[in-house]
């Protein structure tokens, strides 16, 4: 059995409690790794480290930063097969999307390579003669990551490439159900030749290694992607001390499907939004609102097609649907079944716990006839299930989708123009599409949510320079005397 280390300051080291934890393939229980337990004092060396590291790395040319990520993002090329089945084996989903976590993490680390020539800052005249203004980036310091286990290679890749190329020193803390991609990814930055200290990671139980990280005072910045119950308590911790924090949480997020719609193409979508990697995606299409008139078909055509859908072993081609990732999470989707069903919805397609395999597998689930305000149609369950709701107009589709505490991803399915740019300006979300799933961010494209699904933060495009960058103004005046802004009107 393989036992994972820390790395703190360019060494991978055991944990100062000397305990681990184990790592199990959720599609058949087997143990897969002993991950280190860190604590406390740990989250402080690598803090430490990463502080050590920064006058070095932020003061290094950001071209040749980049070119450690370009040799990096060339390494997880050729490795991309190997790590999407490691994938698939730590956290279960298939193959397919797998390969597409890692492609996600070798755009966003080319991407952010190339912002070595970039990180752009502005320029413009002063209102005085002889002065001149312009802004420039600074790295912001030691920055903390956290992530969730959903996308094990791309979200951390989100965070750590451009907060890296920016000029800061990280401390990463992977969630606990997928730490080895982390360590995978770790290792490919630190061959690709990233220095000592500039990259720390460490493992262990959030509220201890994510908690310590929020409240470690040589950390400037948390960038946080998980739910919103732990959002708010890392927004409520880091607030503390004035930190910069950037949240990517939650989503319960709508496809509308208008009465002119192609339903093949939405059924095609309503699949893919809600029930690949089994509905664990923080934009998973969990509430389908459909137009009174096209429903009934709409529904008939889904369950025909939900029926079809291969669950088991996400390594095997025409595996369709994995397992979910633990086994809370399996209890609380079918928890969430009980309470839809209490709830008066009506359960026609699947709604139980399966046992293909030994791991945790449940049925692809629809429900109908569902309301709006019904807890299956507010609350992230974070599973494959779906509730269908029916709606008279586009004016009640947007009500209905506007009506809970997230606004990450939306779509919409229509023919007509008008309704899909009504849609784009009512719809209360950060990312809205038009005949498409609520899936599929590309990496250069600012990603994130409103509402409950953030605090304002994007990630990925030109907005992940911004997440990972201090604006400094700088003003230059050659006139050679004083001259006072506001006062002295050369005008
Ligand atoms: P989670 O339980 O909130 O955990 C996320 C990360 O936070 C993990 O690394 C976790 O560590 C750590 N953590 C837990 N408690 C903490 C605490 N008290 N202080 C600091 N860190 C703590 O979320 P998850 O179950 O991993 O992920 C699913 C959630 O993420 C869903 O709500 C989903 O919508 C959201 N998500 C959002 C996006 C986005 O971009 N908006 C993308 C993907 C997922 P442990 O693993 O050790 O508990």
């Amino acid at each position: 059995m393989q036992e994972y280390k820390l790395f703190i300051n360019g060494e991978w080291v055991e944990s100062s409690t000397g305990e681990t934890f184990d790592d199990y393939n959720p599609t058949t229980l087997e143990l897969i790794g002993k991950i280190q337990r860190a604590s406390q004092d740990d989250v402080q060396r690598a803090a430490d480290s990463a502080e050590d590291a920064f006058e070095r790395w932020s003061s290094t040319p950001p071209p040749y930063r980049g070119k450690i990520l370009f040799q990096a993002a060339r390494m997880l090329e050729e490795r991309k097969e190997e790590l999407a089945r490691l994938m698939t084996i730590e956290m279960g989903k298939v193959l397919d999307e797998t390969r597409g976590d890692v492609q996600e993490a070798i755009d966003m680390t080319y991407y952010a390579a190339g912002e070595g020539r970039r990180l752009l800052g502005e320029t413009t005249p002063s209102e005085l003669p002889n002065k001149f203004c312009l802004t420039v980036r600074r790295p912001i310091g030691v920055v903390g990551l956290i992530t969730p286990w959903n996308f094990p290679l791309a979200i951390p890749s989100w965070k750590i490439m451009p907060a890296l190329i920016c000029g800061n020193t990280a401390v990463f803390k992977p969630a606990s159900d997928t730490p080895i991609l982390a360590i995978e990814l770790v290792k490919i930055l630190t061959e690709a030749g990233l220095p000592k200290g500039v990259l720390n990671l460490v493992t262990g139980d959030g509220s201890t290694v994510g908690g310590a990280i929020i409240r470690n005072r040589k950390i400037r910045s948390i960038s946080f992607t998980g739910s919103l119950e732990t959002g708010k308590l890392v927004m409520g911790e880091a607030s503390r001390d004035m930190k910069r924090v950037s949240l990517e949480l939650g989503g319960k997020n709508p496809i509308i499907v208008m009465d002119d719609a192609d339903l093949n193409l939405a059924v095609d979508g309503i699949l893919w939004g809600a029930f690949g990697t089994a509905g664990q995606r923080c934009t998973a299409a969990s509430r389908v609102i459909a137009h009174e008139k096209i429903l009934p078909l709409l529904q008939e055509k889904l369950i025909e097609r939900t029926k079809q859908l291969k669950i088991g072993n996400g390594l095997d081609e025409g595996t369709d649907i994995g397992p979910v990732i633990n086994n809370s999470q399996l209890q609380k989707i079918a928890k969430y079944v009980e309470i839809g069903k209490d709830e008066g919805a009506k359960l026609v397609q699947g709604g139980s716990i399966i046992k293909p395999l030994p791991g945790y597998f449940f049925e692809p689930t629809i429900f109908t006839d569902a309301a709006s305000d019904m807890k299956i149609a507010q609350d992230e369950i974070f599973g494959p299930v779906v509730s269908l709701i029916s709606a008279g107009n586009l004016d009640e589709a947007i009500q209905i989708a506007n009506s809970v505490v997230y606004g990450l991803s939306s779509s919409i399915y229509t023919d007509s123009i008008n309704d899909a740019f009504r849609a784009i300006e009512k719809i209360e979300a950060g990312i809205t599409y038009i005949n498409s799933s609520t899936i599929g961010a590309e990496i250069h494209l600012p990603f994130g949510g409103v509402k409950s699904s953030g605090n304002g933060a994007r990630e990925a495009g030109t907005t992940a320079i911004e997440e990972f960058t201090e604006l400094k103004t700088v003003y230059f005046d050659y006139s050679g005397k004083l001259q006072k802004a506001q006062i002295d009107l050369a005008y």
